[in-house]
C-alpha cells in the first residue's frame, strides 16, 4: 500500500503536462491494493476533477450499477484512468499528454497486479488493442502476460447513446463466467513433467 500511496502523492503533485495548469485536483485512482479486477477509464470529468476521485459523476453511478449486476461494489475493484487530470471542457487527451501520463498507469498495473483489466472506452482500449474498433471487439478477451483484458464501451457512452446500454450490460454480465474460468484454470494441477528419457542399460 505504501508504494501505491507514494504513487498517488506523485500524481497529485505532478506537473509533467499542460493539464496540471487547468485541473483542480489530479485523480490518481482508488481501490484495494491487490484488486482482482482493474477498470481503466479515459480521463477525469468535472465531478472527478472537483473531488479528486474517479467515476463519481453520472457515468460513475452507471458503473456502480454495472458492478452491482455482477455482485460487486466499487470497493471490490481498482478504478483509474489513462489520464490522471481533467482535460479542459472534457476535450480528448492529446498524444503527448497520454505519453507523459502512461507511466503512472503502468506502475499501477505493476503494483495492483490485477487478473482482469476492463478497459472502458477507446483510449484505454488502445493500450492493448491498438488499432482495433471497439464496436467489433467489445466484450472479447485477450490474455497478455497472465492478465486478461476485456475492452468495453465507456459507461458515459451508454448515457449519451442508449443503444450502448444493453451492449455494456451484456459485456459486464460475462465477467463472472470469465472469473470462474480463470479460477478453474488456476485450480487445475500443472501438466505433469515430461518423463526423463529412458536410461539405456547394457545389463
Ligand atoms: S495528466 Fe498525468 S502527466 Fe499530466 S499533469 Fe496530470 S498526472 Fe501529470
Amino acid at each position: 500500500m505504501e508504494e501505491l500511496e507514494r504513487l498517488n502523492r506523485e500524481v497529485r503533485s505532478c506537473r509533467l503536462c499542460r493539464l496540471a495548469s487547468t485541473r483542480k485536483l489530479a485523480v490518481p485512482g482508488e481501490g484495494p491494493e491487490h484488486a482482482r479486477i482493474m477498470l481503466i477509464g479515459e480521463a477525469p470529468g468535472y465531478h472527478e476533477d472537483q473531488q479528486g476521485r474517479p467515476f463519481v459523476g453520472a457515468a460513475g453511478q452507471f458503473l456502480e450499477s454495472l458492478l452491482a449486476r455482477i455482485g460487486l461494489t466499487r470497493r471490490d475493484v481498482f478504478i483509474c484512468n489513462v489520464i490522471k487530470c481533467r482535460p479542459p471542457e472534457n476535450r480528448a487527451p492529446m498524444p503527448d499528454e497520454l505519453e507523459l501520463c502512461r507511466p503512472y498507469l503502468i506502475r499501477q498495473l505493476g503494483l495492483v497486479k490485477p487478473e482482469v483489466v476492463i478497459t472502458l472506452g477507446r483510449y484505454s482500449m488502445e493500450l492493448v488493442f491498438k488499432g482495433s474498433s471497439i464496436s467489433k471487439i467489445h466484450g472479447t478477451t485477450r490474455t497478455i502476460d497472465g492478465v486478461t483484458y476485456i475492452p468495453m464501451f465507456h459507461p458515459a457512452a451508454a448515457l449519451h447513446q442508449p443503444r450502448y446500454r444493453s451492449l455494456i450490460e451484456a459485456d459486464f454480465d460475462r465477467v463472472p463466467d470469465i472469473l470462474q474460468e480463470l479460477d478453474r484454470r488456476n485450480a487445475s494441477p500443472p501438466p505433469p513433467e515430461p518423463a526423463p528419457p529412458e536410461q539405456l542399460s547394457f545389463f
